[in-house]
């Protein structure tokens, strides 16, 4: 064992690029996390946003409580950022997702998806993603850098909610996306919804 080793720990807990420097990328992805794990305390009474709860409400009913505890804790941790994190966009229906692969595919724009219609947890009523906004302005486009810094901070809180966060995934990073962990496979998911009974 080297300081370098656990330098290299630090920087995959704080997800940065584990290089075993501790240079001020790391210092300061470290200070955001030691202060998210200090000052954010879940508070039940907090208002929810109009659009937070609007797709929150798309989710199934097993879902929902998940989603809105983590809802309430990233925002406490956002707001220490000067930042909101909300919920934009929840349920998606099958024909929705059919449009949304097709883009860049057989209609115009960029891929965004490689999950066909039933592949994507979001058609199954238990995925959503959040973006970073301040005072009105969606940070994801306009300061990508910071949204980051919010994103990581903010999923801190995915796994005591019972959800997964996408910036864990070993390929294709989705670091706006959450999903409940559920005990069913996807193929199960689909298979079940087909027939009705996904609940
Ligand atoms: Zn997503």
């Amino acid at each position: 064992m080297s300081l370098r080793t656990d330098i290299k720990k630090i920087q995959n807990l704080v997800h940065v690029r584990a290089d075993g420097v501790f240079g001020p990328i790391t210092a300061r992805a470290t200070l955001d996390a030691l202060r998210d794990e200090q000052r954010v305390v879940y508070e039940p009474g907090t208002e929810i946003d109009d659009r937070s709860a609007k797709n929150i409400a798309t989710l199934l009913p097993r879902a929902r409580d998940n989603f809105e505890k983590f809802y309430r804790l990233a925002n406490a941790t956002a707001a220490t950022m000067g930042c909101e994190y909300i919920l934009i966009s929840g349920n998606r229906t099958w024909e929705e997702q059919e449009k949304l692969y097709n883009q860049g595919r057989t209609t115009a724009g960029n891929i965004v998806t490689n999950a066909k219609p039933g592949s994507s947890w979001h058609n199954m009523g238990v995925a959503g993603d959040c973006g970073v906004f301040q005072n009105g302005v969606y940070l994801d486009n306009s300061n990508p850098k910071l949204a980051r810094r919010v994103h990581i901070a903010c999923s801190k809180h995915a796994k005591a909610c019972g959800l997964k966060w996408g910036g864990d995934w070993k390929k294709f990073k989705d670091i706006p996306h959450y999903q409940l962990k559920v005990s069913e496979s996807l193929s199960t998911a689909r298979k079940l919804h087909l027939e009705g009974k996904w609940a």
